[in-house]
């Protein structure tokens, strides 16, 4: 794949952002099944939220640069992340969740990241962690390079996101102007990189704002930011390599599971520890 840019596309009630990939790109980028960069200075672009809506089988990684989002669960969970805090949500079995942009000033900008379960966990019980920013240390590899660390380690720093089902390094590169950083990736990972902002080189190519690469059976990453410098999202994961059976926001890895979970949601029983209340809103 060549790099190339986000798509401008609409989500959740009427959400515009743009999408680096999703459900055409399966399995490329496999455990990673979707990138999504919310980026407006217009709030008509993203008040309108999104509403109650169900996930299976997936986990999912909201990673916000500036703004606030509100969010509320069928598990009880209900708060606010704001400038630099990430959600860490593992869907499992059922989850019912909202997700809604307050007005902010300024660009609000935020990213999330779909990562799949494998089969044997796609039903297990559902959990949720709220990161705050000053939880999520900074490493400072190279000169002129600062790393915030999600999840995955870097000289020796750690990020606070331990305990995912699937391997997974997730981080935020700061690149100053000209400032170069090269490190290994670990074996047998699937990788990408979408620049944030400015310009970065990597692999020989030149990416500008919102662009997305895939680095395939690549042993390191390395980049150098333009004379502007630069800003990017890296990611790694060990793949799953089982098959997608992708139903919106329902991932599992047959059609039947797929109908069956649907079928849950018409039931009332997608929820398992709560049926009822917030089924009934989601419905409304
Ligand atoms: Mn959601």
């Amino acid at each position: 794949m060549r790099p190339r840019k986000s798509q401008p596309t609409s989500d959740g009630a009427g959400v515009k952002l743009r999408r680096a990939f999703a459900f055409h790109d399966v399995p490329r980028f496999d455990p990673f099944l979707l990138l999504d960069d919310f980026g407006s200075d217009d709030p008509a672009d993203y008040l309108a939220g999104f509403p109650w809506h169900p996930h299976r089988g997936i986990e999912t990684v909201t990673y916000i640069l500036h703004g606030a989002v509100a969010h509320g669960d069928s598990m009880g969970n209900r708060g606010v992340i704001g400038d630099g805090d990430v959600q860490w949500m593992t869907a499992g079995g059922g989850i019912i969740h909202q997700e809604m942009p307050q007005r902010s000033e300024g660009r609000t900008r935020g990213f999330q990241l779909w990562v799949n379960l494998p089969a044997a966990q796609k039903m297990m019980e559902p959990r949720y962690r709220d990161v705050k920013a000053s939880s999520i240390p900074a490493a400072t590899p190279a000169q002129g390079v600062t790393v915030k660390l999600v999840s995955g380690t870097v000289d020796g720093t750690r990020g606070p996101v331990q305990d995912l089902i699937v391997e997974v390094e997730y981080m935020e590169i700061l690149l100053d102007a000209g400032a170069t950083w090269k490190r290994p990736i670990p074996a047998d990972r699937n990788s990408f990189a979408y620049v944030i902002s400015g310009e970065v080189r990597l692999a020989g190519d030149t990416l500008g704002p919102e662009t997305l690469a895939h680095l395939a059976d690549a042993s390191a990453l390395e980049v150098t930011a333009g004379p502007a410098g630069g800003r990017l999202l890296f990611g790694s994961g060990v793949p799953i390599e089982e098959p997608v059976a992708w139903g919106g926001p329902i991932v599992m890895n047959t059609q039947a599971e797929l109908d069956r979970a649907f079928d849950d949601l018409d039931r009332g029983t997608f929820i398992q520890t709560q049926p009822g209340e917030v089924h009934r809103r989601f419905y409304q």
